[in-house]
């Protein structure tokens, strides 16, 4: 049997997906129960940027509400888990290892996309976690260098899950969609798109994304797609498995992907 680790790509939705979008959250549990237990958690969420891979050391992780509008019992949900320096550290040696110059944050803590699906996934808290920058205004290629970089880790019982969106623009969205009604098309088509690249392993495809029917117009800005890349880079040949909950309001698609050893018994038992 593998050891290997998966690695998982979620897309978080709004900020209030554990409130209001009960078949995501069915998903998110449903693929931490395709897990083996973690020694720990590298998330990479669209939402920290900065100018360097950055990774956090903070042995607290404060509880990020970087959104506002919703519903007061979203700022009082907490995700408690401890952080990991030692993880911390050894991401930015393997990021600086590859030349890509891998930073280290004393203080910072967990935003929305990465305590929304860690509260589905892993609701006890108990397994600790560091959070890992996207390089600002990096392209598709350098978070999948980054991503590459980072797969020795799968094989030190680490758990990489990105988070980010398949689709991201917010001139297609209904904020009064209830889920019942039909997709916005091009969302719909694009997240198709993608699914069948990442079936083939068309990673050259993926990362011309932009290039794609509808992928610019998804994606008015990069940030969201980007965590993908990371799960791709570090994925290898792994195979995916896609999870299709619901659109949440009409055009943000909330695809999930987890791409597993396919000599492990995490497929075997699936088949
Ligand atoms: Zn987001």
């Amino acid at each position: 049997m593998s050891k290997r680790m998966p690695v998982v790509f979620v897309s978080h939705g709004a900020p209030d997906a554990l409130l209001k979008a009960p078949d995501t959250v069915a998903v998110w549990r449903e693929m931490s129960r395709q897990i083996p237990e973690p020694k720990g958690i590298l998330v990479v969420s669209a939402h920290w940027e900065a100018s360097r891979p950055t990774a956090s050391m903070a042995n607290t992780l404060e509880t990020i509400y970087d959104f506002s509008g919703f519903s007061p019992e979203l700022y009082r949900m907490k995700y408690p888990a401890h952080g990991t320096p030692a993880l911390a550290k050894r991401v930015a040696s393997l990021l600086s290892e590859a030349g890509l110059q891998g930073e280290l944050d004393l203080n910072r803590g967990l935003d929305h996309g990465a305590w929304v699906p860690l509260t589905a996934m892993f609701p006890n808290a108990d397994i600790p976690v560091t959070q890992l920058s996207l390089i600002r205004n990096g392209t598709a290629s350098m978070h999948f260098e980054m991503g590459k970089a980072l797969a020795p880790l799968r094989d030190e019982g680490i758990l990489i899950l990105t988070s980010g969106a398949i689709t991201h623009n917010f001139g297609w969205l209904n904020w009064h969609a209830d889920g019942s009604e039909t997709p916005d098309p091009k969302a719909q088509a694009f997240g198709e798109w993608v699914a069948n690249q990442i079936a083939a392993h068309d990673d050259a495809n993926l990362l011309n994304y932009r290039r794609a029917p509808n992928g610019a117009e998804s994606h008015p800005t990069e940030e969201h797609f980007l965590p993908l890349f990371v799960a791709l880079g570090a994925a290898k040949a792994d195979t995916p498995s896609r999870y299709s909950p619901r659109f949440a309001y009409g055009a943000l698609s909330m695809d999930a992907y987890l791409w597993a050893d396919a000599t492990s018994n995490l497929l075997k038992e699936k088949v």
